[in-house]
């Protein structure tokens, strides 16, 4: 048994079980007809749009912010291979 927040936003709080579906407390089902009648699932599509949204955003930042580890990597790589040189140069 799960206890779940219906709609994750309305804290109105179910048990729910995966073979048995869902269980109400005294009280429970008239909370969450009134979040619903209050535009609550609008609210909470919305709310979940925004979380999309968001994770979005942090996936492309840590896309970026790998890319440029990346590049600082082989930047570094570059300056090794540079002070390689005299050494080289000293067994032309
Ligand atoms: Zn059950």
């Amino acid at each position: 048994m799960n206890r779940i927040n219906f709609a994750r936003i309305s804290g109105v709080v179910v048990d729910v079980c995966k073979g048995h579906g869902t269980f109400l407390d005294p009280g429970e089902l008239h909370a969450i007809v009134q979040f619903i009648h209050g535009g609550g699932l609008e609210r909470a599509r919305s709310r979940q749009l925004e979380d999309l949204r968001e994770q979005e955003k942090r996936a492309l930042e840590a896309e970026r912010r790998l890319a440029r580890d990346r590049v600082r990597k082989d930047s570094n790589q570059s300056l090794s291979i540079h002070h390689s040189w005299p050494f080289l140069i000293g067994h032309e």
